[in-house]
């Protein structure tokens, strides 16, 4: 059975947002990992999911971000995520498109769909976490399910947590272990081996 993946977002839910009145983060020691994000992905990975950042970085296309700076970013992850304990992300992808019509800018979902297809990714038993709602379109248009962590209006994500430090526990009580499912499944498989062995 292949194996589901949580996509999460990266600004305002990996690490902190850019500060007020900046579109970008732009330098590696501004990349902030939030301790959040670390709680929330080791229940994630607890409950056999595998992990991957989508994020749209137009920065880089205007010249605001330097490739050299995005990659540092992400080593620091990367870094960060092996300090605390944790397996690391199976993949951190990344569009650099200006251009909105991209199939790789969210809320195009080409990034969810290139990396479930890479990998191997069961989509229909994967999540989408993000903090806007061009996230949360993505990942419905990828066929999975959705959170929204904040904002006040109305929302197309299947679920809604009101901040990142809500995400663990909300994680906790609803993400539907990757595992239990594959035994569930075969179980099944079981009992209609068990019908046709009766006739
Ligand atoms: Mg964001």
């Amino acid at each position: 059975m292949r194996q589901p993946c949580v996509f999460f977002d990266r600004d305002g839910i990996v690490n902190m947002p850019p500060p007020e009145g900046r579109r970008y983060i732009e330098r590696p020691e501004e990349f902030v990992v939030l301790p959040e994000f670390l709680a929330a992905l080791r229940v994630v990975q607890a409950r056999g999911y595998a992990a991957v950042i989508v994020t749209n970085q137009k920065g880089v296309a205007t010249g605001d971000i330097a490739p050299e700076a995005l990659a540092a970013m992400h080593r620091r992850l990367q870094d960060a995520v092996r300090r605390a304990g944790l397996r690391a992300l199976a993949d951190i992808r990344v569009s650099t498109a200006a251009d909105d019509a991209h199939p790789d800018r969210k809320p195009n979902p080409g990034l969810l769909l290139a990396a479930a297809r890479d990998h191997g990714f069961d989509v229909r038993r994967s999540w989408m976490i993000g903090d806007h709602e061009r996230d949360i379109e993505a990942g419905r248009r990828a066929g999975c399910r959705t959170v929204r962590v904040g904002g006040t209006q109305p929302t197309a994500a299947d679920f809604r947590v009101p901040d990142m430090g809500q995400l663990a526990a909300w994680l906790e009580k609803h993400l539907d272990s990757a595992v239990d499912n594959t035994t569930k499944h075969a179980k099944g498989a079981k009992n209609i081996d068990d019908q046709f062995a009766g006739n």
